[in-house]
């Protein structure tokens, strides 16, 4: 989610127990949702089981991890049928990439089962489905599925009512009497970074300088090593011959953000943009928005705008799930993963993937 600053509610939240007991162990809370420690599990016994397909990364390390305080490496997993010279920590391999990248805000809790899904249908159905069989074959998928592993535990922590922790877990600008600690992930950017986004107590604190996380250094770093730079300065368009796609997931909102989202301007590419933008929106019913999304307030520092703009990569935010009624909000059932949410997000993960190959040509 884009705004919703909620501290009174979180602070409240914090001071209600949970009979339920949770360890930095458990695998799943809240019915069926995934920790960190049972996304970990996950990515290894994958990565065990498919030698073949997959190959997992510690792209960096979580804040807590940094600080020698616990915390987590940033795992990604780059998912092909492998041959010589994929999945290569390099810009020139030869398959087109598509990047999923997910739960960066951690109280958006339907993002890392999104991520999780789409790992275990790739490498099920290699031999099995055709259309997924033929991605294998001529992409490297690549999924970040935890993308802010702290803040995840500290969601986690209370497993019947999910905390609200948006931010990661840097608190080295001072606590906060109400609310939560932490950098906002998705404003610490290299990219348009903006100071005026918020103090350290609030939701869109951007850090005390651009990419001031390990968190961001952990994503950038892949990306910037993946991509080639196609674009040139920030007004000018990326090069037609650009691969990959990218797409963030977030909730929610039911609808698509593309760059910029820190300036109404329109990005140099915005029509393209906006293009493969609604064939993802016509899958999923969402539409696709540029600048501040028509709720009056930007993004500066995100992710897709750093992307976009230093390497070219057309970037995407999913903001999944309705503004309210069923399914709706932060925290809605595990049941909704089933019943709602990988059902209209499957196929558009499938068609950003195969439109990796020319995102800005003709699209599939
Ligand atoms: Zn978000």
């Amino acid at each position: 989610m884009r705004t919703l600053v909620v501290l009174l509610w979180s602070s409240a939240l914090l001071l209600i127990s949970s009979a339920t007991s949770w360890s930095a162990t458990s695998v799943t809370y809240y019915g069926g949702y995934h920790t960190t420690a049972g996304h970990e599990q996950h990515n290894a016994a994958v990565a065990a089981a498919h030698p073949e397909l997959v190959k997992l990364y510690d792209i960096g390390d979580s804040w807590k991890k940094a600080q020698g305080q616990g915390g987590h490496d940033i795992q990604a997993l780059c998912i092909t049928k492998l041959t010589p010279g994929d999945c290569a920590l390099n810009s020139t391999g030869k398959k087109p990439k598509f990047v999923l990248h997910a739960q960066i805000h951690a109280r958006e809790i339907v993002t890392g089962e999104i991520a999780y899904r789409w790992i275990d249908l790739l490498v099920s159905s290699y031999g099995v489905d055709p259309e997924i069989t033929a991605l294998l074959n001529t992409r490297e998928l690549w999924v970040v599925p935890i993308a802010n592993p702290d803040g995840v535990d500290v969601v986690a922590s209370n497993p019947a009512q999910p905390l609200l922790q948006r931010k990661n877990v840097d608190d080295s600008a001072g606590g906060c009497a109400f609310g939560y600690a932490g950098v906002d992930l998705n404003r610490n950017s290299s990219f348009q970074w903006n100071p005026d986004e918020g103090g350290p107590c609030t939701e869109m604190y951007p850090g005390a300088k651009p990419a001031s996380e390990p968190e961001t250094v952990a994503i950038q770093g892949l990306l910037d090593t993946i991509f080639p730079d196609t674009k040139g300065a920030v007004d000018e368009p990326a090069a037609r011959s650009t691969t990959g796609v990218f797409l963030t997931l977030h909730s929610y909102g039911d609808d698509i953000l593309a760059p910029w989202g820190y300036t109404r301007t329109a990005a140099p590419d915005r029509a393209a943009l906006v293009a493969l933008g609604n064939k993802m929106g016509a899958v999923t019913g969402y539409p696709v928005s540029t600048g501040d999304g028509g709720i009056g307030y930007f993004t500066p520092g995100s992710t897709t705008d750093w992307l976009y703009g230093t390497r070219g990569v057309p970037s995407y935010t999913f903001e999944i799930g309705p503004r309210a009624g069923w399914c709706s909000g932060f925290q809605p059932a595990y049941s909704c993963v089933s019943s709602t949410f990988w059902p209209l997000l499957k196929p558009a993960l499938v068609y950003a993937a195969q439109a990796a190959a020319a995102p800005y040509g003709r699209l599939p």
